[in-house]
């Protein structure tokens, strides 16, 4: 069974998630505040966190990168009922994979919840892809630049792997956020510019520490108004 983690402090939307969570299959762990859902994190090993950001206790960006830190293969969903873009670009650069503003519908949340988690647990692909020094490895969920493994974030890597299909080809902004993170995506796609920059960077530094012996390496390509290729 998937387990969930909830850490939302308001009392009528935390229970209200919890019971459609679990009416939907999942086993769920409701935390109130920051620091018990911290405690708690690794002995409930959550596939998936939906972390409220305004928490009693701690700041919740804080709350995101102690448990990205203490769950590095979990998915976390931030919830906020902040209309701050700031606050969503934060967040994200804390760890978080997805954002959801309050207030959503359960329905919402319960698609993304499992858009996320088929691709977490998903389809076991087999395929390697290579594109220059970058190899995919599909089935173990593992990339390197030459024998440089990459450290990468659930959605890092599936980002990297969906340009990598298709090197040298043009990617839609709205394709490439529906093809990563949800059939339905609406909204803002700030989400995919931070996971490229986060990309860029991951790439620029296993590149250097590979020392070019695996050849020539990808690199991410802006096409301003359209989207992103990824290019030799
Ligand atoms: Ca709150």
């Amino acid at each position: 069974m998937l387990t969930l983690m909830v850490v939302e402090d308001d009392p009528t939307i935390g229970s209200t998630l919890t019971s459609a969570l679990r009416a939907n299959g999942y086993a769920v762990v409701w935390e109130k505040e920051g620091g018990s859902a911290l405690r708690s994190a690794e002995r409930a090993a959550p596939d998936l966190v939906l972390l409220d950001l305004g928490l009693p206790d701690l700041e919740g960006l804080v709350v995101c990168r102690e448990l990205r830190a203490l769950l590095p293969s979990a998915v976390i969903v931030i919830l906020t009922s902040r209309r701050d873009q700031l606050d969503v670009v934060s967040g994200l650069e804390s760890g978080a994979d997805d954002y959801l503003t309050k207030p959503f519908t359960l329905v919402e949340i319960l698609a993304r919840v499992r858009a996320h988690l088929r691709r977490h647990r998903g389809d076991v692909e087999t395929e390697r892809i290579v594109v220059g020094s970058l190899t995919v490895d599909l089935a173990a969920r593992r990339a390197f630049i030459g024998s440089r493994e990459m450290t990468l974030r659930a959605r890092e890597f599936d980002l990297l792997a969906r340009l990598a299909r298709t090197p040298g080809v043009a990617a839609g902004r709205e394709e490439l956020m529906s093809d990563v993170w949800d059939s339905n995506w609406f909204g803002s796609t700030k989400t995919l510019d931070v996971h490229v920059a986060a990309l860029r960077q991951r790439l620029a530094a296993a590149t250097e520490e590979d020392g070019g012996n695996g050849g020539p390496s990808p690199r991410i390509t802006t096409l301003r108004g359209h989207g992103y290729r990824l290019d030799l």
